[in-house]
């Protein structure tokens, strides 16, 4: 684990135009920077990167972050990795790391990238002397062709094969880059053994990990590389690389759950598919996906298990949605997946399944009605009760205003009243700030969010109680007040930064960069404006909350007493109340 304080010094210490420099072209505008975006397809530029706040931000496609962030995505680094090459840049070392603290000093990322090329060259050789694994590959019908482009290989039978590619068999590297494993007498043995490999690519094409199959029938099925420095299981996807050409063509990508799903749809002219390593879709999967592509399709076996799959990957992506974007899911027939009915029926067939892929919304409805019975009071109550976590997580505006629509007619409500049951105050912005939507309506949270990001001084002067606990954008709020507590050195230029880094793939995180946004490229907010009136608006609120509480209460103390009559006095023009029976109601 690398400490909170460290990171904090190190993204105060580091520029992001520099890091940003070191890979892309930058033009000044402004106050910022800008470029064409690395993270979609773009002629005219829509990414930015603030100087005053360290951070960058696609208008596109909703890329954003931290210089951290950044050399994640754009080099397709590892977390502890990305850390690790800032703080080189920026002469700091990284404290609290057990690997690296003894021993002499190495760069980790260049050792494993290289062990990692140099296995997977090995394993290319080794399937051009294997007749068995070359026969496999046939029977799955792959060409040659296929084989090279996802550059597969095969991993000998036998103990310790790669002591002949790697003399110093004994390397911590190889260990490191999950190649061989220490049993517990000490004994080192290869990991993969007498399996099809397929080497796990970043999108710069570097090998950061490998998947490996059994022939015939050998336990476990599919065996991945462990997480490294460099591979993150819930970060990465298989094929993504590969499906570059292919998904501008067909605009739209698929998810499936094995390599070799990838590679028998991209052998039958479906290039733009993709897999999860071994793990359920995660939110960053689904982020990274809808940056390449506006249409994701998901794709399961039609049984049981893959309708839990299909749930969690819904779970997963509505965070992520925009009303720009579509998500949909295919359910294969009974005892079929990706690679048998693609062999099967071909293309046009398999694409046809495609295009009657079943839309989110209706996914998340059909299966709501199925765990609810809608035909009942109860029923009805039980579906909104399991849909509003759900509805609570859309940042689409108008997506979650179809499916709150859907529900209230389904529950038998209004939808105010639906809208009141599930604390919707007013349509939600998207995550995704263009211009047209400068003047959108902000919450309390989100406007004091924006003035802290401005001037972290004002932290100190927000009363938490009179926060509105309904307010989505709360915790986000109070989450930064703490970060801004426990660290008195943070400044308005690293402030955004640092918390996303907090926050990173949390719910906040994702309010955090909606505020910091809007606060970087909106030049037309009057930050002590609005943060006073706000907090004046809040304060007479929670007046008002707090008043109606009080006379709720059979008896009050003294103490109350005066604290109502307090209250009361605070009503701009109001007389100073005697003795009033409060708390007859
Ligand atoms: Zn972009």
């Amino acid at each position: 684990m690398i400490p909170d304080d460290f990171k904090q010094t190190l993204l105060a210490r580091v520029d992001i135009v520099e890091v940003v420099e070191r890979h892309l072209r930058l033009k000044k505008a402004g106050a910022n920077f800008v470029a064409c975006c690395p993270f979609h397809n773009e002629k005219t530029p829509s990414f930015s990167v603030s100087p005053s706040k360290q951070f960058y931000h696609c208008f596109g496609c909703g890329a954003h972050g931290n210089a951290i962030g950044f050399l994640m995505e754009f080099s397709g680094m590892g977390y502890v990795e990305a850390i690790k090459e800032l703080a080189g840049g920026a002469g700091l070392t990284v404290p609290n790391d057990r690997s690296e603290s003894h021993g002499r000093p190495q760069e980790p990322g260049a050792d494993l990238g290289d062990v990692l090329l140099r296995a997977a060259q090995y394993y290319k050789d080794e399937l051009k002397r294997s007749e068995r694994a070359i026969a496999y590959l046939k029977r799955r019908g792959l060409t040659g062709e296929i084989a090279a482009r996802f550059q597969i290989g095969y991993a000998p039978d036998g103990w310790q094969n790669l002591e002949s590619v790697f003399p110093d068999y004994r390397a911590k590297a190889l260990t490191e880059a999950g190649l061989v494993i220490d049993n517990d007498s000490g004994k080192r043995y290869d990991r993969f053994r007498d399996r099809i490999m397929f080497p796990i690519v970043n999108p710069r094409g570097a090998v950061i990990g490998f998947g490996g199959r059994v022939l015939d029938a050998g336990e476990p099925k599919y065996l991945n590389s462990p997480e490294t420095p460099l591979f993150e299981k819930g970060r990465e996807l298989y094929g993504l690389f590969q499906a570059r050409g292919a998904l501008r063509e067909a605009g739209r990508l698929l998810v499936v759950e094995g390599y070799m799903d990838v590679v028998a749809l991209a052998q039958s002219g479906v290039g733009y598919a993709v897999a999860t390593l071994g793990t359920a879709t995660t939110p960053t999967h689904v982020q990274k996906l809808l940056r390449q592509t506006d249409e994701l399709v998901f794709c399961f076996d039609g049984d049981d298990a893959g309708r839990r799959a299909a749930w969690r990957a819904l779970e997963n992506s509505l965070a992520q949605l925009t009303d720009a974007k579509r998500a949909g899911f295919l359910f294969l027939p009974q005892g079929e997946d990706p690679d048998t009915y693609v062999r099967a029926h071909g293309k046009a067939a398999f694409e046809a399944l495609i295009a009657e892929a079943v839309p989110l919304s209706t996914f998340l409805i059909n299966e709501l009605t199925a765990r609810a019975d809608p035909r009942t009071e109860e029923g009805r109550a039980r579906l909104l009760h399991l849909a509003k976590p759900l509805i609570e997580q859309i940042g689409a505006p108008a997506l979650g205003l179809m499916l709150r629509r859907r529900l209230a007619e389904i529950g038998g409500i209004g939808l105010a009243e639906l809208d009141e049951l599930f604390g919707v105050k007013r349509v939600k912005t998207s995550r995704l700030v263009g211009m047209a939507q400068r003047a959108a309506v902000l919450t309390s949270s989100e406007v004091l969010l924006r003035a802290v990001m401005f001037k972290p001084d004002y932290a100190a002067a927000i009363d938490r109680s009179i926060l509105d606990p309904s307010d989505l954008a709360t915790p986000a709020l109070t989450g930064l007040l703490d970060l801004i507590e426990a660290s008195p050195n943070l400044d308005a230029r690293t402030v955004a930064a640092v918390a996303l880094e907090q926050f990173r793939d949390t719910v906040n995180a994702a309010r955090v960069n909606a505020a910091a946004t809007r606060t970087l490229w909106d030049e037309s907010f009057d930050v002590t404006a609005e943060f006073e009136g706000c907090i004046g608006q809040l304060r007479q609120r929670y007046r008002q909350r707090r008043m109606d509480e009080l006379r709720q209460k059979p008896s009050l103390s003294a103490e109350e007493q005066g604290e109502y009559r307090q209250l009361l006095s605070q009503r701009p023009g109001a007389k100073m109340p005697n003795s009033e029976p409060v708390s007859s109601v």
